[in-house]
């Protein structure tokens, strides 16, 4: 007998590596935070000795669902300001609230609520863009979730940074050489969009981002006005300036990109840029829907993202699989566009692509960490079952997700999260939306 730390039964589990396959009545060894072994149940009994033993039967067991963007401490203007266009919503609502509130003590709360909210939701790695990232970073490693913080880069003053270059060394100091060698933390880049940087402040970040060896994100093409304004001031559009500058290459994470010429997904595919797509942040802002089925024929990688809170409203994976598969079959006119096992990899192991960390995660193969999560089918409406593929994708809501582990950790035991007080979160989101709501 073999001895490990944890040993997962379920009755189904989706590995996603190799070529999609399904797996019945089988156990995942944990050792050490990392999967050591995908096999048979009873072929697992009789191998491994356990320290903990999970029995999960109804269950089905999947990698962890990865966000590739989100604002995560936004969750406390969730529900503030909706139902206006971008452009309107941004400058009237969440820019001023921003300058009047954001602190270092109101991303400390927000974050902690998108994590649990995240956690219960069955997502184990986020992408996080926002100021005083070194705060977030700090709250995602407290509660042993996997983050990529992307440090904000903006010309302007804000609560966190006084302009571009300050906003390049704090990232630097207080985010990317404290995290350096952390086994859930990294960093990367955030410039907000094309908008908000200047070409200089875009020369430095490349220079910084090459040091470092980084990724960059950035917000682009998500409206058409945002693309119009661009052209009015620059003569380019976003896309063409970032080409201009030397930016386009395979570590750009482009969020959102519901504008897109055939030539830019052509630019894409062969410069190795990665996709964010956030349907149901574009949906309610009512950009429009990102061309995902053309981008996937042009071989480009599409990850999800939830975006923030306030654009939302949910922080939910599995709300925007969903939502992903069906905008793509109607805006392609064919509904064998994006099947359940396309969107399964898109939450999954193209989510860890986008951020550079598919070598460590995203898959549930022998060497990654164990970052998994369990969902409940042994629901009305996800019963009976024929293939756990489709009822995930299409029946699956995030209060059936049961169990989740992030590098072996099991963060969430039965629906109960295990190292986060949810009702302490929540009062704090009270408290703020106390203050918010009286001014
Ligand atoms: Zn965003």
């Amino acid at each position: 007998m073999q001895r490990c730390d944890t040993l997962i039964y379920a009755d189904w589990c989706i590995p996603i590596e190799p070529d999609d396959r399904l797996l019945e009545r089988h156990a995942v060894a944990i050792h050490d935070g990392r999967i050591i072994d995908v096999l048979d149940a009873a072929l697992a009994q009789e191998k491994y000795r356990a320290n903990a033993v999970v029995n999960r039967p109804d269950h089905v067991l999947i990698p962890g669902l990865v966000n590739t963007h989100t604002h995560a401490a936004m969750t406390i203007f969730r529900g503030l300001a909706d139902d206006m266009a971008l452009e309107r919503w941004l400058r009237e609502a969440i820019w001023p609230t921003e300058e009047r509130w954001v602190s270092a003590e109101l991303v400390r709360d927000g974050t902690k609520l998108a994590i649990a909210e995240m956690l219960r939701a069955g997502i184990t790695c986020f992408s996080d863009q926002y100021f005083f990232p070194e705060i977030a970073a700090e709250a995602a490693a407290d509660a042993h979730i996997r983050a990529v913080i992307a440090t904000p880069v903006i010309d302007f003053k804000t609560a966190w940074a006084n302009s571009a270059a300050d906003c390049l060394s704090k990232a630097s100091d207080l985010v990317h050489d404290r995290y350096v060698d952390h086994p859930l933390i990294s960093s990367c880049f955030a410039p907000h969009s094309t908008a908000t940087v200047s070409d200089e402040a875009f020369a430095q970040l490349r220079v910084v981002a090459d040091q470092l060896d980084c990724g960059i994100q950035i917000h682009l093409h998500e409206s058409a006005q945002e693309i119009e304004e661009a052209l009015a001031k620059t003569g380019l559009r976003p896309f063409e300036r970032l080409q201009k500058l030397g930016l386009v290459n395979a570590s750009l994470l482009a969020v959102h990109c519901v504008h897109l010429l055939p030539s830019e997904i052509d630019a894409f595919a062969a410069a190795g840029v990665a996709v964010a797509h956030c349907p149901r942040s574009n949906l309610k802002l009512a950009d429009g829907v990102a061309p995902v089925a053309t981008l996937l024929d042009a071989d480009v990688n599409v990850a999800l993202g939830t975006d923030g809170a306030a654009s939302n409203n949910v922080l939910d994976i599995l709300g925007e699989m969903r939502t992903a598969a069906m905008i793509a079959k109607v805006q392609s006119d064919d509904a064998e566009v994006m099947p359940a096992r396309s969107i399964l990899r898109m939450a999954t192991i193209d989510g860890a692509r986008a951020l550079g960390l598919a070598h460590e995660v995203g898959s549930i193969e022998a060497g990654k960490w164990a970052d998994l999560t369990c969902i409940d089918l042994n629901r009305l409406h996800s019963q009976p079952i024929y293939d756990p593929r489709s009822q995930v994708v299409y029946t699956a809501s995030s209060e059936q997700v049961a169990d989740v582990w992030v590098a072996g950790r099991h963060l969430l035991d039965q629906g109960a999260l295990t190292h986060m007080n949810s009702e302490d979160v929540i009062i704090r989101a009270q408290e703020w939306r106390q203050r918010i709501a009286a001014v």
